[in-house]
């Protein structure tokens, strides 16, 4: 009999804190209805302790979605509450708490006097607190996981010493992250196995591995460590994740699948929901999947060069490994246009992965026409950029009610800007070296505030003389930074647009991680 292999997704938690992928709880909803399609085994839906937002999407999740909801916690009562106080309406509840293992985060961490003077001192402080703060957890909880952050760099025998007292303390899956990303595979793969041989209470728990992509090596680790008995992978994705990422979901998968002569495993993902759901995060994170990306980028199943398309035609197999229909990326001719209509418009969301209520329906409504105007065929990939546009979008404190720009070769680009804030409405214009610039002058104005562009990119995301453009900008103000991002066929309305979410941003209660 196979072994199945469990997929832990961390999407919403370890792939929400890659740069500039600010979700809202909406957004976070529809990508756990999307992962629950896909079938993943665990979804970590967040850290609930950092911030109110964070809880509430949290709960929001685990109060709708019938698979494993993980909530994180630092071995802290404070966070292993509130991360219980999360989930527990949750169907089948997981609490997720982790302490750093090796020298470098502990010294990092805890270099202060209290908690030992020594090395080897702090490190008793750290087995007693992963050993107390699992024991609470499992007050609440029997469903409990433990990570060793940073096992990859960790001596193994303390390593093997706090999975052992996390295992006697309750802890049902223990977790051997590579957080760092350093570790080559034959040494992660040995690593755990030298863990089930000095474990002793090892068969008591599920092992689980969680690596990082700094050296590009986080599937191949992931895979070695399936060899030496671990069962749960934590993944994401596209493989979004802190710095350089995490293991991505689709490569794991369809690793296991397509090498199934060598891997006595399976998953239960449906894969046809590969593809969907790639875009999806995509569109929602606003972070682009590069063409050349394994499984799910644009290029992944295209072939140019004359050799290949001569090999292609006469057998599929010559130079594929897998077919696209597999995970499903499908040709579609399907376009829509004006005369489509809200149930064309919502039938064809549908098919895309996405649940809409009625005032999400009227959101996008009014944003496609609006397209649809300008735009005479809408693609599928349109709609997915306009889905993260802002259907999902909390109710905001400030909106652009009225913008005009002016613009000639001989004049100075100048910029009027009506915004409404809470009941008043406040009206400035000001001039600058391009239309942008006199956008982003006018806003100051209004605010009678200073920002910082810290980062401004325009791209185009699909294709045509019509293009959607989308802008993507950090500002700052206050010594506190604020992503926002916005989509138009205009790059000067989208800019305007990105500016208006990261305004918003400021008005939403920031992190209070202690
Ligand atoms: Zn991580």
């Amino acid at each position: 009999m196979a072994d199945k292999i469990y997929i832990f997704d961390t999407t919403l938690r370890d792939g929400e804190q890659s740069p500039g992928a600010a979700l809202s709880i909406l957004e976070k909803l529809e990508i756990a209805r999307q992962l629950e399609k896909l079938n993943v085994d665990i979804i970590e839906a967040g850290f609930p302790v950092s911030s109110p937002a964070q809880f509430e999407a949290v709960k929001r999740i685990a109060g709708e979605i019938n698979v494993v909801i993980a909530a994180l916690a630092r071995a802290k009562e404070i966070d292993i509450k509130a991360a219980w106080d999360s989930i527990c309406n949750a169907e089948k509840p997981r609490i997720h708490t982790f302490s750093s293992t090796s020298d470098y985060h502990i010294m990092g961490k805890f270099g202060s006097d209290q908690y030992g003077r020594s090395i080897q001192e702090k490190r008793e402080t750290v087995l007693k607190m992963s050993h107390d703060s699992v024991a609470y957890a499992k007050s609440f909880c029997d469903d409990v996981e433990f990570s060793a952050e940073d096992a990859g760099r960790t001596d193994i025998g303390y390593l093997a010493d706090i999975i052992e007292t996390a295992i006697d303390a309750g802890a049902t899956t223990v977790n051997i992250p590579d957080t760092t990303g350093y570790t080559m595979p034959f040494e992660y793969a040995a690593k755990i196995a030298e863990l089930r041989k000095r474990v002793k209470n090892i068969d008591k728990a599920i092992i689980s591995v969680h690596c990082h992509n700094d050296l590009g090596l986080a599937v191949a680790n992931s895979l070695a460590a399936l060899d030496s008995g671990a069962r749960q992978v934590e993944c994401t994705i596209n493989g979004i994740g802190e710095r350089a990422g995490n293991a991505s979901l689709e490569e794991i998968v369809m690793a296991l699948k397509v090498r199934k002569d060598l891997f006595d495993y399976f998953t239960d993902i449906n894969a046809k929901d590969i593809y969907n759901t790639s875009r999806m995060v995509s569109g929602f994170t606003g972070m682009i999947v590069q063409p050349n990306k394994a499984i799910v980028g644009a290029n992944a199943f295209a072939h140019e060069s004359g050799i290949h398309q001569d090999g292609m035609l006469k057998n599929r197999e010559t130079y594929e490994i897998m077919i696209p229909e597999e995970v499903g990326v499908v040709k579609t001719t399907m376009v829509l246009g004006r005369h489509s209509g809200r149930h064309g418009l919502k039938a064809r969301l549908e098919e895309l992965g996405y649940t809409l209520d009625n005032k999400e329906l009227d959101r996008i409504y009014d944003l496609f026409t609006k397209l649809s105007d300008k735009k005479k065929e809408v693609f599928d990939d349109d709609l997915r950029t306009l889905m993260g546009d802002q259907v999902f979008k909390e109710d905001n404190y400030y909106i652009l009610e009225d913008m005009q720009v002016h613009l000639g070769t001989n004049a100075i680009p100048t910029a009027a800007i009506k915004l409404k804030i809470g009941d008043e409405v406040i009206q400035e214009s000001a001039t600058g070296d391009g239309p942008v610039s006199a956008v982003f002058n006018a806003f100051e104005r209004i605010l009678n505030m200073e920002f910082m562009i810290e980062n401004y990119q325009v791209r185009s995301v699909t294709s045509g003389r019509e293009a959607l453009g989308e802008a993507l900008l950090r500002i700052k103000a206050d010594g506190q930074s604020y992503n926002g991002r916005g989509v138009s066929t205009d790059v000067v309305e989208a800019s305007a647009k990105a500016f208006l979410v990261a305004l918003n941003q400021m008005k939403k209660p920031q992190a209070v991680l202690v």
